[in-house]
Formats: structure tokens, sequence, C-alpha cells
């Protein structure tokens, strides 16, 4: 048994319950205990940790739109229909020990900054689930599945299974494997009938990406003649099994398609806003009743994974595009960082908050930082600016500890399951090598798309 004590505690519970002087109690991979300090239930075998009031501990953050890489601040100053050409170059020269890299520094970039589960969509995944196996992280592998010419390149049906077959649910149930797939014109009719049959016969869960571009749902609608939305539906993708990356542009009828089969919509609000996709109408989608979660793209077009980031994006821009500040406050976006996460992967009853029973996915803030001072609480305790802090003033880098499972696995801002130099320096190598092959093969892959 191990307990957290004297740590200020945001619980994202129903009630958004918080508590100031507060313990944890954590039974091997399980919460015990979440509470107001309460002595007489720590057992003399308990490993104690005393924050002594200076940490506050939260659920850890959920990721879940991402996509891996070594390659960042490169393909920049791109609308999305020009970029995709130029991201896909890193894909026709990526290779296992690319993947591999990417994964370990993304992965590490991901636990410093405090998120603990990952939905991540790359390729040659079973490395992703022997680096997230091994880190500590708690991930959902969605394989880049694609197979239209020219993007033949990409991961396969076949592959996705073989994943299925060999990782889901390995380390205890923190590797997952989804049927991924890229998109509707990436991907053809057949491979999203695959992936429904892989829902089906392993009760594994589907990723793909929505609408991203008004570009695309206009070529939707000449080459389907139909939005991306409705496409999807006609192929039976829509259930609660699925959750769907962007929809930036989305008709009002697609929201209702979405929000009836409970299918839920990962967020990325700084890619959306970077790739010039604009600003997604999230208002809009909760009030249909779609479940709406939060993702950082990965480090090719965001370029950072921190969720706490995107917790900020998110909240401004809604505020912004509505010409509304009291909408998208700090226990909104609180709840879209974690609990509506947990919800997108199907985990609400596991993850997403400090409760009771659930998996011991926890966060430990140290307060010693200007920006998050003073913190203030009222009279009776229910309540405190520290939640505004960790929205609007917080930095990932500000995170101590991170716990994922009941394990251990940053402490102090380190990491204590791999050698964090030793991942910087793989990770430098193998971009710089990845690179030269991706400028290598630009002239002679883009050329003939240029002309
Ligand atoms: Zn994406």
């Amino acid at each position: 048994m191990r307990a957290i004590t004297h740590v200020s505690i945001v619980t994202v519970d129903s009630d958004d319950s918080v508590i100031r002087d507060g313990m944890i109690l954590i039974d091997g991979s399980t919460i015990s205990y979440v509470g107001p300090m309460n002595e007489s239930r720590i057992t003399s075998d308990c490993d104690i940790r005393d924050c002594n009031g200076r940490f506050v501990a939260m659920p850890g953050l959920v990721d879940t739109h991402n996509h891996s890489s070594l390659i960042r601040g490169v393909d920049e100053n791109l609308n999305l229909v020009d970029w995709l050409p130029v991201y896909d170059l890193e894909h026709r020269t990526c290779t296992p020990q690319d993947a591999r890299q990417a994964y370990r520094l993304g992965y590490l970039e991901c636990l410093l900054n405090g998120t603990t589960t990952v939905q991540d969509m790359h390729r040659f995944m079973d490395q992703a689930a022997q680096v997230a196996g091994a880190m500590g992280l708690r991930v959902f592998l969605a394989p880049y599945a694609a197979d239209v010419p020219p993007y033949d390149f990409f991961e396969t049906s076949e592959s996705n299974e073989q994943l299925i077959r060999e990782w889901h649910g390995s380390f205890n149930g923190r590797v997952q494997v989804e049927a991924g797939i890229e998109d509707v014109f990436y991907s053809s009719e057949e491979m999203y009938a695959e992936a429904l049959r892989m829902h089906e016969k392993y009760g594994v869960r589907i990723h793909t990406h929505g609408p991203e571009h008004p570009e695309e749902e206009s070529t939707a609608q000449a080459r389907f003649g139909m939005s991306i939305t409705q496409l999807l539906a006609s192929r039976g993708m829509l259930g609660d099994f699925l959750s769907l990356g962007h929809c930036v542009p989305i008709s009002h009828a697609d929201m209702d398609l979405i929000a009836e089969a409970g299918a839920s919509i990962c967020h990325c609000p700084i890619s959306a806003a970077k790739l010039g996709c604009g600003i997604t109408p999230v208002k809009e989608m909760e009030e249909a009743g779609i479940n709406v979660s939060l993702g950082s793209d990965g480090p090719i077009d965001n370029n950072s994974m921190d969720i706490f980031q995107e917790m900020k994006a998110a909240s401004l821009l809604q505020k912004a595009k509505y010409h509304d500040a009291s909408i998208f406050d700090a226990r909104h976006m609180l709840r879209m960082a974690t609990i509506n996460g947990a919800r997108s992967l199907g985990m609400e009853d596991s993850i997403g908050s400090l409760e009771v029973g659930k998996r011991a996915d926890i966060i430990l803030i140290g307060l010693d930082h200007p920006s998050l001072r003073p913190v203030c609480w009222n009279d009776d305790g229910t309540d405190t600016n520290l939640l505004w802090a960790l929205v609007f003033a917080m930095q990932g880098t500000f995170v101590d500890t991170v716990i994922v499972d009941g394990n251990t696995v940053v402490e102090g801002g380190r990491l204590l399951t791999d050698d964090q130099g030793e991942i910087l320096d793989s990770a430098q190598r193998q971009g710089e090598d990845w690179m030269r092959r991706r400028n290598a093969a630009a002239d002679s892959i883009l050329a003939p798309i240029r002309d």
C-alpha cells in the first residue's frame, strides 16, 4: 500500500470535488482511498509520500489524438491540403527504427508533461507497444492504415490485425490496440469494412480522422456526394466504439449523427489553428450531446505534446469564437483533458478521475512556481484559484511525479524507467538520419505531384 499525504486534490469526479489537505491511498494498480487526510487509514507497512501541502494531485492527462514523429518544425507555414503531401514524405521513408525512436522521444515528452494516456496513430506500432510497455505509459495504438493508391505505403488491415493479436491488452491492459484508419481519401471502403470486422471479432475500438479542413468537405461532396460524416455513417462506422480526430468543419446534421451514435470527437485546437483549418465549434458539439476530448496531434504540426497548452488554447478559442467569456471555464477544461478523454477511449470507469476503484493514473504538480502562486481557497475548502492556475498558468514542466497504473514512472521531473539522456541522444541521431533520407526522397516524390 502507498499513501500520498497532505496533498491538494483535484478529483474531477462527477461533482468536480477539490480537497485542500487530502490523501490518496494506492493498492497495487488501484486507488483505494481519496479524501481528506485520515491518519488512521495509513497502515504501518505503507510507503508514504508526504507532500507537505506543496503539491497538487490530479488525474493523469489523456491525449486522445497524437501522431508520433521525430520530425518537427520542418513542414511549416502550410495549409493542411498542401502540408499533407509533404508529411507523407516522412511516411514513405519511415523505418521501424525511426518509429521506435519517435515513440521513445514522444512518450518521454508526454509523460514529463503529465500525460498518462496517449491515443497514437503511426506506423510499425509493435515498436510503440514495446516502448510504452517498458516505459510505463498507457497507450491506445491505432495504426495508420491506408490502401488507396498512391497512399498504399502505410499499414494494412493485415498488419493491424497482427498487432491486435500480438499486443492488445498486454502490460496489465496498459497497451490497447485499435483498428486504425487514416481517412476516407486514403482508405478504401473495404478497409473500413475490415476495421468493423476487427472491432466485432476482437472487441477493439476504432480510431480515424473526421473532416479536418473545409476543402476536404468540399472534395468529399464532389467525390462521394455526401459529407465525410455521412460517408462514415453509410459505412457503419458511427458507434460508441469510434473516436474521430478533428472534425473542424462540421454541420449540425453531422453533429447529430455523431451524438446519436455515441461516438466521441478528439479536438486538437492548436493543430487546427496552425494548419489553417479553423476553430472547431466545440460549444455546438457539446450542445448536440457529443463527448469532446483533447489531442495534441503530435509534434509534426503542433509542435509539442503538452495537454496543459491544449486546455488553455481550447478555452481561449471558444471564448473568442462565441464572444462569451463565461464558457469553457477551468473545471470544464480539466474535464476535457481527463474524464472526457477517458470516455473517448471507453475507459471512463477505469481512468480519467481520482476515485476509489479506478486505476492509479495520478500526477503530482509542484506548487513552487511563481505563476501558480499565491494559492487561495474559499472558507469551506470547496473552491480554489488553483483550478484556473492549472489551465491558464501551468506548464507541463511543473509536473513533478507521474504514476501510471500504480507505478511511479516520473519523479522529480525525471523519467525513472529509462535513460532520459540516452533517449534524447538516440532521437537526435535517428532524427537527423531520417531527415537526410526524407530530403533525398523529396525531389523524386514531390516533383510529379507539383507538375
Ligand atoms: Zn491526425
